[in-house]
């Protein structure tokens, strides 16, 4: 049987990031030919945001990090979080993961958080909201950015 690998969806098909720029990566398919692949945009499909989007970004909200949509400043912290854990529930046991650096969604270690949602000063670092709930049902599979991924092959 094929190892499962979940895959954020930009790495693979255009166009799914907020600016809409193309950022899949090229050969990742051929890379993966002997893995079962499960691709997901948890900002697409479980926000219904489009693209391009406003950007949402992580910033303290009463002594917590939240992820407020830029534009209205709604809250979809919570939202994304409850979605995402039922998609990855739904999925059944994967192997591996390999989710798009520096998103507030994906990120791996490296979104980062700003000091307000109208600055661009940073506070710090974490992993996406998606990528904290993969951790937390898996905690036991490599979960790498694709930076990572491709240093490795
Ligand atoms: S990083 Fe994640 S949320 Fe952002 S476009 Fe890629 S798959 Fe979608």
């Amino acid at each position: 049987m094929k190892k499962r690998v979940l895959i954020s969806k930009c790495l693979l098909e255009c166009c799914y990031r907020y600016d809409g720029k193309d950022v899949k990566l090229e050969d990742l398919k051929e890379k993966l030919k002997d893995f079962e692949i499960i691709a997901v945009c948890p900002e697409v499909e479980f926000l219904n945001l489009p693209v391009p989007r406003p950007r949402l970004k992580f910033v303290p909200v009463e002594n917590q990090i939240r992820l407020i949509k830029e534009d209205d400043k709604r809250d979809l912290t919570e939202e994304l979080r409850r979605k995402s854990r039922e998609f990855i529930k739904s999925i059944g046991k994967v192997d591996c993961a390999i989710l798009k650096s520096k998103s507030p969604s994906c990120g791996v270690g490296d979104a980062k958080v700003y000091r307000c949602l109208e600055c661009e000063d940073e506070l710090g670092r974490r992993d996406g909201i998606f990528t904290e709930e993969l951790i937390k049902l898996f905690p036991n599979i490599p979960v790498l950015s694709e930076k990572e991924f491709l240093k490795m092959n």
